[in-house]
């Protein structure tokens, strides 16, 4: 198979697996119990908690072990008062559009900060945001369909200097790009393991002082009482030690996707009536999302899977919806183009020859005979 779906999920890496399994066999101890055999699952998780801190220029005290980003992104938005106004993003995740539009039933004003055809957050946007004086706001760093990478550092310093609190969903942008919180300027970040060759069913949320949090589950006080649960410590473990891969080898997979793009938006660019999305844009080394003219891109994907080549329509959870992607349309692509719409989200195994071998597959479905 060759995979081209790292914004869905990716492999965890084998040093990653190796250092879990210790935890899910010898070691598996509750880490809350007093005696040896717990303690050292909670020293391991402490170590885990520094590894992901060091990664994104956070203080371990900071992070909030979640099951993913979208348990990530529904804690951050309960930091929102009773009746304040919320607005975020037209391009968010589900997992932060879904909570938001729920806190609009409930009563909170919501709003919809657009994005220009490049799918960017523009600085008029922003200034509006400003005037609407939201208590909280959201924007994503880096986009999961089109990979576009928003101002954040920006948006954040002027957003925060008029009192707003800030949150920011970086689970694409992490191990890919630079993520440092405390550059970033924003009051809560999201990040999720699986996105970065760790285990599924984990995630954080760091925040600061400013934001006071409402945990979702109440129970045995774990996680500073924001998130009660035995923890997954084989998980929590997993991601630690991925982080701590992330950080050390990001430069040569930046440059090894980067490459890789190139080369891939280079032979798309010759197949007649593809376009490729936010291209004029900055957007992370691993995603191009295109679009070709009077193609339909589920039946495109589906034939791409009978080849043996897994691609994304859309982002992983709109899949199969059949609808246009939201984030397209706030983009201003037209529906039909939309419905075309394929991403490729390259990971640190592909190689050139997949890219070379996807494309010519490509041309001839496009192109038949
Ligand atoms: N935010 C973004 C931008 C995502 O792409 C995803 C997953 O696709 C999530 C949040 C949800 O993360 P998780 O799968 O860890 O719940």
């Amino acid at each position: 198979m060759i995979y081209f779906d790292h914004n869905a999920t990716t492999p965890i890496d084998d040093r990653v697996l190796e250092a879990m399994l210790p935890f899910l066999t010898t070691f598996y101890g509750n880490p809350s119990s007093l005696y040896r055999h717990g303690r050292l699952v909670r020293s391991a998780i402490d170590s885990a908690r520094e590894q992901i801190a060091a990664l994104v220029g956070a203080q371990p005290t900071q992070l909030i072990f979640t099951s993913g980003g979208t348990e990530a992104n529904n804690l951050a938005l309960t930091a929102i008062k009773p009746q304040a106004k919320l607005a975020i993003s037209a391009i968010e995740h589900t997992s932060i559009s879904e909570p938001a539009d729920n806190l609009a039933r409930l009563g909170h004003e919501l709003k919809l900060i657009g994005v220009d055809r490049n799918g960017l957050v523009s600085q008029d946007a922003i200034d509006e945001t400003l005037q609407y004086h939201p208590y909280l706001v959201s924007i994503m760093l880096a986009n999961n369909e089109t990979g576009v990478i928003q101002d954040i550092a920006r948006y954040a310093q002027q957003l925060r200097d008029k009192g707003i609190l800030v949150h920011t969903d970086a689970v694409q942008a992490l191990g890919k790009i630079t993520v440092l919180y405390n550059e970033l300027g924003v009051n809560m970040m999201t990040i999720s393991s699986h996105k970065i060759y760790g285990p599924k069913g984990c995630g954080a949320l760091i925040f600061d002082k400013e934001v006071s949090l409402k945990a979702l589950f109440l129970g045995g006080g774990q996680e500073q009482g924001f998130r009660a649960g035995t923890e997954n410590s084989p998980a929590i473990i997993g991601f630690g030690k991925a982080a701590e891969l992330a950080g050390a080898e990001l430069a040569q997979r930046a440059a090894h996707l980067l490459k890789l793009r190139n080369l891939l938006e280079d032979r798309l660019t010759a197949i007649p009536g593809i376009s490729i999305f936010a291209k004029e844009a900055q957007r992370l080394p691993n995603t191009v999302q295109f679009g070709i003219e009077g193609m339909d891109g589920e039946m495109l994907l589906m034939k791409l899977d009978q080849k043996g080549i897994a691609v994304s329509s859309g982002s992983a959870c709109a899949s199969g919806g059949g609808k246009p992607s939201p984030v397209l349309a706030a983009m201003g692509v037209a529906s039909e183009l939309a419905k075309s719409a394929i991403r490729i989200s390259l990971g640190k195994t592909n190689t050139e020859a997949e890219i070379i071998e996807f494309t010519n597959l490509l041309q001839a479905l496009v192109i038949p005979g």
